[in-house]
């Protein structure tokens, strides 16, 4: 076996070289302490606030609104337990939906032991929030609503205008973890009245350890880590300048070749979605057609069980994953799954193939027959499989 191929790019992508090329300098000459008011600190200093500048521009914001975390999960805690501690004291209604990264459903469930009421809105089929839902779920002591952009597991990229109009009228505070989809699709915080906005630098071929919580100005929200000064009194610790710089050249191309990737990589998959369909029987694909990040796709496979599907497949070179990879290894079914209707039975069999800028065309033979191939010896041995 020599052959390897990455479709798991929502677990994490391959740095983009240009972007290690632009980090290295920050390691070897610019390795001052941002923070520090003499040339070596100054030096690094203006690597960050060049990256914050990239960043506001793909999002149409401001510059002094991109605040630099360790990544999506600190932002996602930062972004929800900040809010509800800062708000407290106006209401402890807090709103989100059953699909969340669990960064968004662990830290609600931290506010739910601290007295927090938490409303979790259901999906339909296709994973979308319905947005009469949320309208009629928001009260008078609602402090916070969280929807992700685009979910991890399907694509599905929710109505995030009406979503966030809902809560603009009713001036409560609208968080959305954007980590699947900044980047991948064109965001504009000038026209959707976002509060919060979670991303990460590792999603886009930029380092890991690195993303942004966006606060619109006016947005209060408490400190969650305390310390020093960095980033304006908001978030403290000293700046991973390489890693902030990384994500910053990594914005700026995905922000650039948006187009060139999505048409790439929306083929690729859609490709390989169309001949899984034909090829391969009872076989139910999970999401949307359209309103959907096509580099995700979300398959069942009748008979088969999901980690058995994945370590076949890496013995012939591909890597893929089971349902969110934060889960993986547990074996309850996938709860992105459960709350749009698959039956737990089914949800077990769900692999989750996504693509990425760097997959090769060429391959889709190769991923499709090594698919079949282990499709058909897992059926084979499965009491529970009939065809
Ligand atoms: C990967 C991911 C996160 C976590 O981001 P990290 O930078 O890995 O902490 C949060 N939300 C979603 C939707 C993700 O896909």
């Amino acid at each position: 076996m020599d052959k390897l191929i990455y479709l798991d790019h929502n677990s994490t992508t391959p740095p983009d070289p240009r972007v290690i090329k632009a980090m290295l300098p920050y390691y070897t000459e610019a390795w001052g302490n941002a923070s520090s008011l003499h040339q070596f600190g100054r030096h690094a200093k203006a690597g960050i606030e060049e990256a914050r500048e990239i960043i506001a521009g793909a999002f149409n914001c401001l510059p002094e609104e991109i605040f630099f975390t360790s990544g999506g999960t600190e932002s996602d805690n930062f972004a929800v337990k900040g809010t509800a501690y800062e708000h407290r004291s106006k209401g402890r209604h807090i709103i989100t939906s059953k699909i969340e990264h669990h960064a968004i459903l662990e830290s609600f469930a931290f506010l739910e032991e601290d007295g927090f009421e938490a409303t979790y809105l259901p999906v339909d089929k296709y994973g979308f929030v319905d947005p009469d839902d949320l309208r009629k779920a928001i009260r008078s002591d609602t402090i916070l609503v969280s929807i992700m952009y685009a979910n991890n597991e399907v694509g599905t990229i929710q109505r995030m205008d009406e979503l966030a109009w809902i809560c603009a009228e009713k001036g409560v505070i609208f968080h959305s973890d954007a980590v699947q989809a900044a980047g991948k699709i064109p965001i504009d915080l000038k026209k959707t009245p976002i509060s919060l906005m979670s991303t990460s630098g590792h999603k886009i071929y930029g380092p890991k350890g690195v993303g942004i919580l966006y606060v619109r100005q006016g947005t209060r929200i408490m400190r969650w880590q305390t310390g020093g000064h960095h980033e304006r009194g908001l978030r403290a610790g000293t700046e991973n300048v390489p890693a902030i710089v990384g994500y910053g050249k990594a914005m700026g191309l995905a922000r650039a070749e948006m187009r060139e990737n999505d048409r790439k990589i929306s083929g690729m998959a859609e490709e390989f979605r169309r001949r899984v369909l034909a090829e391969i029987p009872d076989v139910r694909f999970n999401g949307p057609e359209n309103d959907r990040i096509k580099g995700t796709v979300s398959l069942c496979f009748k008979g088969a069980e999901g980690e058995a599907i994945i370590l076949n497949l890496d013995m012939t070179g591909i890597g893929v994953t089971s349902g969110s990879a934060c889960t993986s290894g547990a074996l309850e079914p996938s709860h992105v799954l459960t709350a749009m209707g698959v039956p737990p039975e089914l949800a077990q069999s769900a692999i989750r193939f996504s693509f990425g800028k760097d997959n090769d065309p060429g391959d889709i033979d190769y991923i499709i027959n090594s698919l079949k191939a282990a499709i058909e010896k897992l059926r084979m041995m499965s009491p529970f499989y009939q065809s």
